[in-house]
């Protein structure tokens, strides 16, 4: 090697394997890297000093709903000012493909965290993917299909298990989402449109994605006090299957539920050792979503994050709107509606058991359509890196890195991304691990983080000196 486009010079290196760091140089020619080592002799065209800051692989956004924002390149702007180089799309059963619209004129919700139903446009799977590929997204997007689209699809009412003719229609939209390069199935069965799915819809689908050797998320059935049958139903699901399984933004909502963390991790663990199973998580005591009554009940406190028909009311006190119109909480939720709202209702023990506990991934969950989103959309990654790792020192930062990189990259599949590796792509991020922390918050919600230096998307740059450009084009990942 005596040549090479760029020369990260001095860097601090975390792989993204989970080692601790070390001072090396790194050089990318086009979009892989070329070469690693101690004081590297290469001509290069351009040489960045990184001594005193960290480059890791590119952190992959494991859990988002970034189906729609990945169409234009501003969309992405959260993420990349993060680090964030490839997102998981269609998480939670809700995805922009195939249109969820063949019996309806509006999605139901939660179909529309994505959008209203203009934005429904893509009848196959593989419209939407063609879609993504045409638009040159500053990320690089691994896309999932949604139960609760194809659920959509297929029934006329969903408050009720699908019949066997309708299964038989949710598989073929399945396989042909597969075959188009969906890397696997995510189902919301939180959610009221699939929360009365059976086991044998699930067993069928599910069944499917095990044999084409895809995997399959699930935002399980209950995450309140009924998570632990929820985490022994997906267990199950996973065994008569067979199928590689993540369970998404795992979490213990309302207080009947804090502690239970103990009992389902444990259970994980216990089940790692016979099944590929594992879960992702997202750095806050909040959740978000559409606006759903039985959310808001066990909450301490709620925010509207949008409404339809009263936008007047974003970034609200859902007890202020209910005091000012002089309604019931059901009552102003359904005139709210369609709508989105953050819900505190989380424990800080149960939040860090879930973070420290060795297999679980990063991801964000965050909602780009809404208003007023949740902190998360903009402020994941840092969050981890500044506030658990280096001020908590919850994690040491080598095992944070590994959480959104390469053991990310290994429960996705991706073979040649998520570390940092002579002949990896140059999916990289240079950051200040003395300054890295996210400022994004609940009343500031789109503040972007600060201490990311440089992040590069298939060797060009995707953002840099604190905004967005417009080198780095991310590449769609399909199985
Ligand atoms: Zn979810």
């Amino acid at each position: 090697m005596t040549r090479a486009d760029l020369l990260i010079r001095d860097a601090t290196v975390h792989d993204g394997s989970g080692a601790p760091g070390r001072v090396l140089d790194v050089a990318v020619t086009g979009d892989r890297i070329v070469a690693i080592g101690p004081r590297l002799d290469i001509a290069v065209a351009e040489v960045i000093d990184a001594a005193g800051l960290v480059l890791a692989p590119g952190f992959i956004d494991v859990h988002t709903h970034d189906d729609i924002a990945v169409l234009t390149r501003a969309g992405s702007t959260p993420k990349v000012s993060q680090g964030v180089t490839t997102v998981v799309t269609g998480n939670c059963g809700i995805s922009a493909a195939p249109s969820p619209l063949l019996r309806r004129d509006v999605p139901v919700p939660p179909l529309d965290l994505l959008g209203d139903a203009a934005t429904f446009a893509y009848p196959r799977f593989a419209d939407y993917l063609a879609a993504v590929s045409a638009a040159g997204p500053a990320v690089n997007v691994v896309p999932l299909v949604g139960h609760t689209a194809l659920r959509a699809r297929a029934m006329d009412s969903l408050d009720r298990p699908a019949t066997d003719e309708e299964i038989a229609a949710m598989r073929r939209d399945l396989v042909d989402a597969l075959e188009a390069g969906a890397i696997g199935l995510s189902t919301g069965l939180a959610y009221p449109p699939a929360k009365a799915t059976a086991t044998a819809e699930l067993i069928a689908l599910v069944g499917d994605v095990a044999a084409a050797g895809a995997l399959w998320t699930t935002h399980m059935r209950d995450e309140r006090s009924g998570v632990v049958s929820a985490v022994a139903e997906t267990i199950d699901i996973a065994r008569r299957t067979g199928s590689r399984t993540l369970i998404s933004h795992h979490k213990c909502c309302g207080e009947a539920a804090f502690g239970l963390s103990q009992t389902t991790l444990s259970m994980i663990a216990e089940a790692r050792a016979e099944l590929t199973l594992d879960l992702d998580v997202y750095p806050y005591t909040a959740s978000s979503t559409v606006l759903i009554e039985t959310f808001a009940r066990d909450s301490r406190q709620v925010t509207v994050t949008w409404s339809d028909p009263h936008p007047e009311m974003n970034g609200r006190d859902l007890g202020d709107v209910s005091a000012e119109w002089g309604l019931s909480q059901t009552e102003t939720i359904e005139r709210l509606k369609p709508g989105g709202a953050i819900y505190h209702q989380m424990d800080d023990g149960d939040l860090d058991r879930i973070l420290a506990f060795p297999p679980s991934l990063v991801g964000s969950d965050g909602l780009p359509r809404d208003r007023r989103p949740h902190p998360r959309l903009w402020g994941t990654f840092p969050r981890v890196l500044g506030h658990f790792s280096r001020d908590r020192g919850l994690i040491p930062l080598e095992t944070a890195i590994a959480k959104m990189t390469g053991q990310t990259a290994r429960v996705l599949g991706l073979t040649d991304r998520g570390l940092v590796q002579e002949g990896y792509y140059a999916d990289l991020v240079l950051f200040d691990p003395g300054t890295v922390i996210d400022t994004a918050s609940y009343d500031d919600p789109t503040a972007r983080a600060t201490g990311i230096h440089t992040v590069w998307v298939n060797g060009k740059p995707s953002w840099s000196d604190g905004a967005p450009a417009d080198a780095g084009i991310g590449k769609l990942l399909t199985r």
